[in-house]
């Protein structure tokens, strides 16, 4: 019997032990449990992003809200949310802005004058009018397609007739197929002669513009871009920008008399500024010589699509 007491006090205690031990175990429990569900709420890199962000975006957010941890989720949620959305928005805007220039280029039609059939072949002059125009008119598309928000069309890529053989005087095919492509401008490019035979004084570039007053004043700043580059890249007189016009063909809306050159009066007629460049004299030695030379034809060509590049403003495209 007097082990009993020892053993119940023995038996008490190891109880409160356990009973500590038990309680112990729950606390440190509780604190692992606590400390491993704090985890995701801290979350390093958001928190830290978070904390510039809130701090620059919104203190309301901050002083509304009483768990800050959740604040900085949300805010975290938020500004992350705004950031992506305002780099779409950037990126969209550079897109859109991409897009315009390529949904909304300026589209100009080149016209290599003349043709296998309605041919101005000069043999006694060693030159083939034909020939030097789609020679020129090749490397003006190739130098105006190094620039953006320019698109480029050629109503003739070899001898072949734009005009579908309708005769040796009619260019209505030419300008038909410009308003076919929605052209903003028609250029013609030729090549002159005086008719009055080897040699012949006369010399240099010239180009010709409408009459038409609602594009004469710009027709003639893109005419007079073109023939600055021309004479200063290839040693070629500057003859100006010059009009003509025919009293036989009538009048346009504004009462002014119809240009001479159909090429042009039917581009009017069709909505869009027609012009005429005309690069060198083929029946004048100092000119001939130069249009016997092809890196001089290349050269007019790239003339031409840098007075008609500085002309719209337009520049070029960075290298890929
Ligand atoms: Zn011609």
């Amino acid at each position: 019997m007097e082990k009993e007491p020892h053993n119940r006090v023995r038996n008490i205690l190891l109880g409160v032990i356990g009973l500590l031990l038990l309680i112990l175990g729950i606390v440190i429990g509780l604190i692992i449990a606590g400390v491993i569900s704090d985890r995701p709420l801290i979350s390093e890199s958001n928190g830290a992003e978070t904390e510039s962000m809130a701090a620059a975006d919104s203190d309301e957010t901050k002083a509304d809200t009483d768990e800050p941890a959740e604040t900085d989720t949300e805010t975290a949620g938020q500004s992350s949310a705004e950031a992506q959305s305002s780099t779409e928005a950037q990126s969209s805007t550079e897109a859109q802005s991409d897009t315009a220039a390529q949904e909304d280029p300026i589209r100009i039609v080149l016209d290599p004058g003349h043709d296998d059939y309605c041919s101005r072949n000069h043999p006694d002059l060693g030159v083939n009018e034909q020939d030097l125009n789609l020679k020129i008119a090749l490397a003006c598309k190739a130098e105006l397609e190094t620039y953006e928000g320019v698109e480029v069309f050629l109503t003739r890529e070899d001898g072949s007739c734009p005009d579908n053989g309708q005769g040796s005087d009619d260019v209505t095919g030419r300008t038909a197929y410009a308003a076919s492509v929605d052209a903003d401008l028609f250029v013609s490019l030729h090549n002159n002669a005086t008719g009055l035979g080897y040699p012949s004084e006369a010399n240099g570039a010239e180009v010709y513009i409408t009459v038409y007053s609602k594009f004469t004043d710009e027709s003639r700043k893109l005419g007079e871009s073109i023939l600055s580059e021309l004479t200063s890249q290839v040693d070629l007189a500057n003859r100006g920008v010059l009009t003509r016009v025919k009293a036989e063909k009538g009048y346009y809306d504004d009462g002014n008399v119809k240009d001479w050159y159909y090429l042009i009066s039917t581009c009017i007629d069709q909505g869009f500024p027609g012009i005429i460049i005309e690069h060198a004299f083929m029946d004048n030695p100092h000119d001939n010589e130069i249009l016997k030379d092809d890196s001089q034809l290349e050269a007019m060509g790239i003339a031409d699509a840098t007075g008609i590049a500085r002309y719209y403003g337009l520049e070029k495209k960075s290298a890929q």
